[in-house]
């Protein structure tokens, strides 16, 4: 396989599921470890990483809402969710040997760094991963779109988007057995077909900038590198 990096620079969508394997809800350290791997081994070879991190294991806004709840409160609990997720994200990825640094859109200087773009650029200049928590510090939106925004800010060449599933699919693999996978979309496609790659305000932020989603599957080892490197995994959603 070519080993020449496609991406030098690169914004992989952690999704808080990824955080839970098997379970439900909260963080399985296995999975946590088994992911921490990955990111270190693509980070020791020289390509800038930033996370965005995501909160579905824990809280998410709409559910919550859907019980009664006040939808901007809700979603400022899925948004301190997810920086639950970046400090264990930060801990075994610490213990691969990889500095970090997390930065929060809510202030929490304690426990974080405030977000600071420049600054966040400056570490990946200097070899250290990343960590974005706490989404956009705003309700009404999603940690794909954080994902597509911070990508762009960082100029982050690709959004790594690492889900259970190999790829964009026609309809549900896990119901449709005849289910096709796509290997190349357009971002237009994309929301036409009302496909699930990213939300539409995702979607639509990546088409304005002509920002490429690579859509995998995570927990075959290896993808990350294999996403960076642009060989033909999962699906490349793009002009
Ligand atoms: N959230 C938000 N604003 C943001 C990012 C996230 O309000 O900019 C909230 C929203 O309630 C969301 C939750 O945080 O449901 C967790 O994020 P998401 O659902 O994107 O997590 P994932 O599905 O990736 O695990």
């Amino acid at each position: 396989a070519d080993s020449t990096p496609r991406w030098t620079r690169v914004l992989l969508k952690l999704s808080g599921e990824a955080f839970a394997g098997g379970e439900p809800l909260g963080i399985d350290p296995t999975t946590l470890a088994t992911i921490a791997r990955q990111i270190a081994q693509v980070s020791r070879s020289g390509i800038e990483i930033a996370i965005v991190v995501g909160a579905g294991n824990m809280f998410r806004g709409q559910a919550l809402a859907e019980r009664g709840m006040d939808r901007a409160r809700a979603d400022y609990m899925g948004m301190l969710g997810t920086v639950i997720n970046c400090l264990a994200l930060q801990d075994v990825l610490e213990r691969e040997g990889i500095v970090t640094r997390v930065q929060t859109a809510i202030a929490m200087g304690q426990v974080a760094e405030p977000y600071l773009p420049l600054r966040a650029i400056r570490h990946l200049e200097k070899g250290r991963v990343v960590i974005f928590g706490a989404g956009l510090g705003a309700p009404f939106f999603s940690t794909d779109t954080t994902a597509a925004q911070r990508a762009l800010e960082v100029k982050a060449q690709a959004v790594l988007k690492a889900t259970k599933v190999d790829g964009v699919y026609d309809s549900d693999p896990a119901l449709n057995p005849t289910a096709v996978r796509f290997d190349n979309l357009t971002y237009g496609e994309v929301l036409a077909r009302g496909l699930k790659v990213m939300d539409a305000t995702a979607i639509s932020l990546c088409m304005d900038n002509d920002l490429p989603i690579v859509v995998f599957d995570l927990l075959t080892e290896g993808n990350i590198s294999r996403a960076v490197r642009g060989e033909k995994i999962g699906t490349l959603v793009g002009v």
